[in-house]
């Protein structure tokens, strides 16, 4: 169990210690109407991982309440994942359509308490006698009916003697609520439809509130975990349970943020949309954020889990960079797997005095000696290089093969190039080289200085294999659906060629090819005619950065770095590995921002003098974030002595973001102001009236302005359109220079447009 104790497991704790519940009986309760995703797996770790931590068990519950677009393919999916994962749900595999004659005998004794009645307005009446934020709602007419009549027209209703609509169970609650949940909730509708497991059985259907919390008392459920969207439900779950007088000990309901990734969609909605337009190949396309997406990329479990257990859980939603999932899996095989050669974008290498074959010994983990294991890589007079890996004319601080610069082929030799061939059209088409006979790697007697290893295969015994190269599926950082996928997310190469070792002694299913990253043996299109590999993840972190080495030649410090870091996370020593605990597990920062701040003396130093002036209303996280951002780009260029501004001023701009006198866009406004003059950004803020607008009473009108001067998209919001919501938003923000704080200005909008 994780040392520090999450809200969660607190509660758990303090119900067990009152004697509230004896066993803690938690559930995974998804709707089987897609595959799952990697928000899923948050809350299959929250929940199969509590249970385990306090020897209870969880329940795998499949919410099969609505007959149209559940399957059994769905079910088998989610199975598959909690079991990938590395969860049991032993015996307690349930679905809540078991439920339905029991839930139906409580809807009969809601009646009989005079406490549920049949309404028979229309869909759009209901909506209408609902009322609004600001104005109660107004009760049906057929509120009125008799016990026995409610009773009478449920029966029929069950027979299906009604059409889809015609009538529907009311909770009777408040029309007043300040909850609209609350204002008399709907417990059953009529849906003739075949259902995936009950068939034509039922043709009326409970609604997820209703059904929900009673499946959950039926089972014994103690705990009964749920995402923050379902708070505004909490009051209907305990007003069901506490009004039919349940015997005790009943479960209770607790919320905990949603999971999201940038760069990705995560509502099964949005990711059937991918897998029916055909944007992917499948649910379990290895761009996809689903499990089996993931499953086939070539996560591995504990990668994600791992990421489950970084991101922690929190009462308020936020958004995960990408890149820390990323980081998980790299890290995670960065340790375990074998490393071997293998070239993207051959290019034919002779070496003129080089004749005959020998095997070259070389281990698979050669950043972890005491690990055991080794192939022969072949070599000959024939090699393939990457044709990147060799320039005619290369920028300064190029520093792999050039006419006058040789380099060391990866445990090998060292070349030097004494020829190129081109083609008619000028391109180059085989190097020419000399070899070193006493330059072979590990006994090097030969005393030339080189800058770089390369991955070369040799020509005669190479095998032919598919390489599968994917990218982000989005290109923008929040996407909406289809119009934000990036082009590029796969590029399949047909003809990359690796070590015959790979193929013919199989060492593992995952590599990492030296200088290129982590692959996986694709599980469905690998063949013996044709291996078949997928891109896990690169060997760092290089979206944001994809400019290449080879097209920005300048700064020759960063240079010798990366060919350092090449192939792999540089490992840290006990002073950084120190501070980097310290930032994950007290601070709780995440891996990725840890591990900069952590490898950075200059920037660890700032972010630590800015630490000892911090108090308990700075969130060290958020200091951290602008520390390794705004603060790292500054000192990319300048000494700490340099800098214009001090730790104190930063945590001072930190302050004012949390307690939202600024907003985001104005901090960095503010901070491109302390950069040049100095200034604390307290005297910026207050001489330039930079504060943030939160009032209500100042942004109504300029929201009313916005909607008067855009009839047209109102119409086509209240049409249906939502994704409208984000152009007024937009608008007003631009009126008020950035100044309105974003949070109030959507609530606000999506209350006037209601
Ligand atoms: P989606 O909107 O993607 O369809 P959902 O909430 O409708 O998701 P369910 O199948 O009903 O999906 O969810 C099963 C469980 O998983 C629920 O308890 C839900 O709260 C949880 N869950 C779903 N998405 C996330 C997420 N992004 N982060 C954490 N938990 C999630
Ligand atoms: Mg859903």
């Amino acid at each position: 169990m994780s040392e520090s104790k999450d809200f969660l497991r607190t509660i758990v704790e303090a119900d067990l210690k009152s004697g509230k519940y004896k066993k803690i009986i938690t559930r995974f309760p998804p709707e089987p109407n897609g595959f799952p995703h990697i928000g899923h797996a948050k809350s299959i770790f929250i929940n199969f991982g509590i249970a385990r931590d306090y020897n209870g068990h969880c329940n795998l519950r499949m919410d099969d309440t609505n007959p149209t677009k559940e399957d059994t393919k769905y079910v088998e999916a989610l199975k598959d994942a909690v079991q990938w994962l590395g969860f049991e749900w032993k015996d307690n595999l349930y679905f809540t359509s078991d439920y339905f004659p029991k839930i139906y005998d409580y809807a009969i004794t809601l009646i009989k308490m005079g406490k549920a009645y049949v309404d028979s307005l229309t869909e759009e009446e209901i909506r209408e006698y609902r009322g609004t934020v600001k104005e109660a709602g107004k009760r049906s007419i057929y509120a009125n009916r008799s016990v026995e009549e409610n009773l009478y027209l449920l029966e029929r209703m069950k027979k299906g003697e009604f059409k889809d609509g015609e009538h529907v169970l009311r909770a009777k609650i408040d029309m007043s609520a300040a909850n609209m949940k609350m204002r008399d909730p709907l417990l059953y509708r009529i849906r003739h439809a075949n259902h995936f497991r009950s068939a034509d059985e039922w043709c009326i259907y409970p609604m997820y509130d209703f059904a929900h919390c009673l499946s959950d008392y039926i089972e014994g459920v103690s705990h009964s975990i749920c995402t923050l969207e379902f708070e505004n439900n909490r009051d209907i779950y305990n007003w069901v349970l506490d009004t039919l007088e349940l015997k005790p000990p009943r479960p209770y309901q607790h919320e905990f943020a949603r999971l999201g990734i940038n760069y990705t969609v995560m509502s099964k909605r949005k990711l059937i949309e991918l897998v029916e337009g055909g944007q992917v190949k499948g649910w379990d396309d290895p761009r996809m954020p689903t499990i089996a997406g993931y499953r086939r990329r070539g996560y591995t479990p504990s990668s994600i889990l791992n990421f489950c257990e970084q991101i922690g859980i929190a009462k308020a939603n936020s958004m995960v960079d990408v890149a820390q999932l990323e980081f998980c899996i790299r890290d995670d095989l960065n340790k375990k797997v074998p490393r071997v050669l293998c070239v993207l974008d051959p290019l034919k290498v002779s070496i003129t005095n080089y004749e005959g074959f020998e095997e070259i010994d070389a281990p698979y983990y050669p950043h972890d000696v005491p690990k055991e294991g080794s192939r022969k890589i072949p070599f000959s007079k024939e090699i393939y290089i990457e044709r990147d890996d060799f320039m005619e004319n290369p920028p300064k601080g190029y520093f792999r093969l050039t006419p006058t610069q040789p380099v060391r082929l990866r445990h090998g030799f060292i070349i030097s190039c004494k020829e190129i061939i081109k083609d008619e059209n000028g391109k180059i088409i085989e190097i020419k080289a000399e070899y070193y006979p006493d330059s072979k790697s590990g006994s090097d007697t030969s005393g030339i200085k080189v800058k770089s290893a390369i991955q070369w295969v040799c020509a005669k015994e190479a095998k032919t294999v598919e390489v599968r190269l994917y990218d982000r599926l989005f290109k923008v950082e929040a996407p909406e659906g289809i119009e934000d996928i990036n082009p590029n997310s796969l590029q399949i190469i047909k003809n990359a060629l690796i070590e015959p070792a790979v193929i013919n002694q199989k060492p593992d299913e995952r590599f990492q090819f030296e200088r290129q990253g982590y692959f996986y043996a694709d599980p469905i299109d690998y063949t013996d005619e044709t291996p078949v590999f997928n891109k896990i993840v690169g060997l760092k972190d290089s979206w944001g950065k994809k400019t290449k080495e080879d097209e920005s030649p300048a700064k020759p410090k960063a240079q010798t770095k990366q060919v350092q870091v090449v192939g792999e996370v540089e490992p840290m020593n006990e002073e950084q590995k120190k501070f980097f605990n310290k930032y994950t597990e007290e601070l709780g920062l995440n891996s990725e921002v840890a591990n900069i701040l952590a490898h950075d003396e200059r920037l660890c130093c700032f972010y630590e003098e800015s630490l000892t002036i911090l108090d308990i209303s700075v969130n060290p996280i958020a200091l951290a974030n602008i520390v390794v951002n705004e603060v790292a780009r500054e000192l990319k260029e300048k000494q700490v002595e340099e800098l214009k501004f001090s730790a104190k001023q930063i945590v001072e701009l930190v302050k004012m973001l949390e307690d939202e006198t600024i907003s985001n866009k104005i901090a960095k406004e503010v901070f491109e102001k302390m950069l040049k003059t100095g200034e604390s950004p307290k005297q910026i803020v207050e001489a330039s009236g930079l504060v943030q607008i939160s009032d209500p009473s100042i942004i109504l009108p300029i929201i009313d302005e916005v909607i008067t001067q855009n009839p047209d998209n109102v119409i086509k919001f209240k049409a249906g359109n939502t994704k409208l919501l984000g152009f007024f938003v937009g608008q007003v923000l631009k009126k008020t220079a950035g100044k309105a704080n974003p949070k109030i200005v959507n609530e606000l909008v999506a209350t006037k447009l209601k």
